[in-house]
């Protein structure tokens, strides 16, 4: 049974630089249920990463609800906050953010240890999902001597290792050519999406709008068409 992964009523959010003010969000909503793969598309600046940020509880929103599996993120304390990020939601930052010190296995391990798992068994976790997206050959590489393309696979092994039930990426695919892109989606649909979880993906990429079950079209702070693939 399909459950609402996300729900967004009204999302408002402005940036405040001091001498500017920039509405990002002019009053989002969005629901998606689990099972379904999002995709969510629409010119640079037109608020995708902060819309994100805000349902993954990165960022705050100004007013407007946001829930995720039910849960306010907005009103939760900073620790029960943490640990519902921390158990629920994978993400993929469009920077990859991976830390430079850090081995790959040991970035894909992150989650792991922040979920209490003990090294040993986070790192054999995180080293058979490095091999599923592909680098089971360059566990010990630092993300300097990795490639763009292999650094993202390192952050998409990393947003999917302790199994969350929502994952979020940010243009995941920029960086990958066109094989490895539709390698890097098809183990999206497979290792992330059940019917117990959801996705979203923020991506300029046509080429991997095939994968998506659904795709809002955001622009200037709003989503103005939400365009049903299997209708
Ligand atoms: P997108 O991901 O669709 O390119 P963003 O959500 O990053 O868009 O940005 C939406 C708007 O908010 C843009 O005008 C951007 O310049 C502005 N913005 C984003 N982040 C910040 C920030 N930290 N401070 C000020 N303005 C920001
Ligand atoms: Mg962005």
């Amino acid at each position: 049974m399909a459950q609402l992964a996300v729900h967004c009523r009204d999302l408002v959010k402005t940036y405040d630089t001091g001498d500017q003010k920039v509405m990002a969000l002019r009053g989002v909503d969005l629901d998606i249920h689990t099972g379904r793969l999002m995709m969510l598309v629409g010119p640079s600046g037109c608020g995708k990463t902060t819309l994100i940020s805000v349902i993954a509880g990165i960022l705050d929103q100004d007013a407007g609800l946001c829930q995720v599996f039910g849960e306010d993120l907005l009103h939760l304390r900073q620790k029960e906050r943490l640990r519902f990020r921390a158990e629920n939601i994978g993400f993929v930052f469009q920077a990859y953010n991976l830390l430079p010190t850090l081995t790959a296995v040991e970035n894909a391990a992150i989650p792991l240890i922040i979920n209490g798992f003990k090294r040993p068994e986070a790192t054999r976790r995180a080293a058979a999902m490095l091999a599923r997206v592909g680098l089971g050959e360059r566990l010990g590489s630092l993300p300097a001597q990795l490639s763009g393309g292999q650094q993202q696979r390192v952050a998409i092994a990393r947003a999917l290792v302790h199994n969350p039930r929502l994952i979020v990426c940010d243009e995941p695919t920029s960086a990958l050519d066109h094989d490895t892109g539709h390698k890097v989606m098809e183990l999206l649909k497979t290792v992330a999406l059940d019917e117990r979880k959801a996705l979203i993906i923020v991506t300029h990429d046509a080429r991997i709008f095939e994968f998506a079950d659904s795709i809002a079209h955001m622009d200037d702070g709003h989503i103005i068409t939400l365009e049903d693939r299997h209708a």
